[in-house]
């Protein structure tokens, strides 16, 4: 693509409709441009795509990307076609008169990007290829995938090492989101990066905003939740089994969200439907076991509600990263219970190595002791990674918020672990609460605990609040969960010692509004105007049908922000459309006239709309 090699900052604009980088991204572009080596270790959504697609463009010949997931890159090929990039990719599926074509591009230069799986560079015909006119460097995104100390090794990758002997000459430059040291270390060794730019980003993604609500009623608590999201947000919701995964998508279901299930279970090509489908926005919901997400790149999902508790940090924090990857406010949810430690713990026993039990365990209690705190999600989080979370107050979590207030319960506490002290260490927390609640039950009285000084003691306050009270005391050790086949709560020392009268106890109250009677609020990315529902909304219905003609994801026509700004500042020619987050050239000419024709329609069926309009300006 003719563009001037000088001026990046121009193809920026031109070509992706962007006026800024985001952080670090200048950096890495620029070292590409210079022909070294680079390495860009990323959040999630932080745009590492950019960082090869840009330099790409601007180079003469064709870069070669290496990508792990085939239904990855496709999408990524239609979205830079859209953008007016010569782009395209080498899998099984694509035929064989297509491959002579993308070849013929290739060596003469009309190619900008080529995206092609490992396995397939590991080919020797495909490397004589290569060879006859080397690439203009190689992009490797996810590098992780090559070490064996990652989540995600792929023995494929280790051809990969192989590129800097076969291409002394071509620059790489490698990507990944993953956040440990030891294998950032790794990937730099394996691919032999020479001297590289290297870029470490904060992982603080700071649009998403952390959260975690006690399950008292995990299902209605989820339904409000998502109905206080604005309309027709997508989001995933994470369950531990395929059976709860089920029965958690039908509950959504019956109460009218388009609610789809996903699991191991099902096979594989009903799952990729499913991804397809969800990536299309034809689904709102997607209840899921952890194994959704992975290849996936969908940048609008609005929020990440995790069900049960997680098993490891790490784990969540990745799930949780799969939110807001275009950089809008974007939700996560842990539907917190200390109950779920029971559970997990069981399995963890099951396994049948010491080490990897203790590690296990240690892992899960991390989690449980991250979702039962009161210090900042993010300080948390970041802490965990190695970082250090400077602010004050993160002003995106919840105890940031100020949802929190600490009320005395010292009382209350005595009452519980008298309560766990008379049955003698024996029961659940569900049974606990029976008790001290006075429940009428025949379970009670078959044991005798109706006789018990602490039964119905704590009538006055309702179950969930006792529920609540056994997460804090096992927060914060007064309480442990015992090991074994029917893990119960026990008291510690610390225990025993409040129970006898020593110290107090705090609570800390959850004093946010249910969401749903809380005003239904908007989430508009910071620095943009107020917008109007409707008009959002007309223009999506036009970016879903493009999308369906098309067949590409609703955001390779144009983002939500795109559509946010279209809506706010209604413009009124090619000109000012031009101006709009995320219109490049391509887009222009490709998408302006219906856009701008079906806002104009809208407009004139409600034209007192039009007093709405906010001056433009690009953002
Ligand atoms: P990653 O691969 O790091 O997860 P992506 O490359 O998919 O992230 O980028 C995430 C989102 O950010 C995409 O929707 C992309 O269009 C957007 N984006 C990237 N760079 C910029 C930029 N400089 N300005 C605005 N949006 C950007
Ligand atoms: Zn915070």
């Amino acid at each position: 693509m003719a563009t001037d090699a000088h001026n990046p900052l121009q193809t920026l604009e031109q070509v992706f409709g962007f006026t800024a980088y985001r952080p670090n991204q200048e950096v890495l572009v620029n070292g590409v441009l210079a022909g070294k080596d680079v390495f860009g270790v990323m959040p999630t959504g932080g745009g590492k795509s950019l960082c090869y697609q840009l330099p790409a463009v601007i180079l003469p010949g064709c870069a070669v990307v290496l990508s792990p997931l085939i239904a990855l890159m496709k999408d990524q090929v239609d979205n830079a076609c859209a953008m007016g990039i010569k782009a395209a990719c080498i899998t099984s599926h694509v035929t064989l008169d297509e491959k002579r074509e993308i070849a013929r591009a290739y060596r003469d230069g009309t190619l900008d990007l080529l995206y092609v799986a490992p396995e397939r560079l590991a080919l020797g015909s495909f490397i004589d290829f290569l060879q006859q006119r080397p690439p203009s460097f190689f992009a490797i995104d996810e590098a992780h995938c090559i070490s064996e100390w990652g989540h995600d090794f792929r023995p494929d990758y280790m051809f990969l090492g192989e590129l800097k002997n076969l291409f002394p000459q071509v620059p790489c430059a490698a990507f990944t989101a993953t956040a440990t040291e030891k294998v950032a270390i790794d990937i730099k060794t394996r691919l032999r990066l020479h001297d590289p730019v290297a870029v470490r980003a904060s992982f603080d993604r700071t649009n998403l905003f952390y959260e975690v609500r006690s399950r008292t009623d995990g299902n209605q608590q989820l339904l409000d939740f998502i109905q206080d999201q604005p309309q027709g947000s997508s989001g995933i919701v994470y369950r531990t089994t395929r059976k709860t995964v089920e029965e958690t998508a039908e509950f959504l279901s019956r109460n009218g969200i388009q609610a789809q299930a996903y699991h191991a279970g099902m096979e594989a090509g009903e799952r990729t439907k499913i991804q397809d489908d969800y990536i299309r926005d034809h689904y709102q919901v997607i209840v899921a076991t952890v194994a959704f997400g992975m290849g996936i790149d969908k940048p609008d999902v609005r929020f990440v509600v995790h069900y049960d508790l997680p098993k490891t940090i790490e784990g969540y924090y990745q799930e949780t990263g799969r939110a807001g990857r275009d950089g809008d406010p974007s939700r996560c949810l842990l539907l917190h219970s200390s109950s779920d430690v029971a559970k997990i713990g069981y399995l963890i026993d099951l396994s049948e190595e010491d080490e990897e039990k203790k590690r296990n365990w240690a892992l899960l209690r991390q989690m449980d002791r991250y979702a039962s705190s009161s210090v900042c999600r993010r300080k948390s989080l970041l802490g965990y990674f190695g970082e250090v979370y400077a602010r004050e107050n993160c002003g995106a979590c919840d105890v940031c918020a100020g949802h929190f207030k600490e009320i005395e319960a010292t009382y209350e506490a005595r009452v519980m672990l008298s309560a766990i002290a008379r049955t003698k260490q024996r029961f659940g927390s569900a049974y606990l609460c029976e008790i001290v609640t006075g429940a009428n039950t025949d379970r009670i009285r078959s044991f005798g605990h109706n006789e018990l000084k602490t039964y119905g003691l704590g009538k006055g306050k309702p179950r969930p609040y006792w529920r609540r009270l056994i997460d804090a005391l096992l927060a914060e050790n007064y309480l442990v969960i015992s090991e074994g086949e029917y893990p119960v709560p026990q008291m510690t020392a610390a225990g025993q010692a409040l129970m006898k009268g020593e110290g107090e106890f705090h609570l800390r109250e959850d004093t946010r509004i249910e969401p749903s009677k809380a005003r239904k609020n908007t989430t508009a990315a910071n620095d943009d105007p107020e917008y109007d529902q409707s008009i959002f909304e007309v223009l999506r219905k036009l970016r879903t049908k493009i999308s369906d003609e098309e067949s590409v994801p609703p955001y390779v026509v144009f983002s939500d922000r795109t559509l946010r700004q279209m809506a706010a500042y209604q413009p009124k020619n090619e000109s000012e459309f031009g101006r709009l987050h995320g219109v490049g050239k391509a887009k222009l000419e490709r998408y302006a006239e219906q856009f701008l024709a079906e806002l104009n329609a809208y407009l004139e069926e409600v034209p007192e709309l039009r007093e709405k309009a906010v001056a433009i300006k690009r953002v």
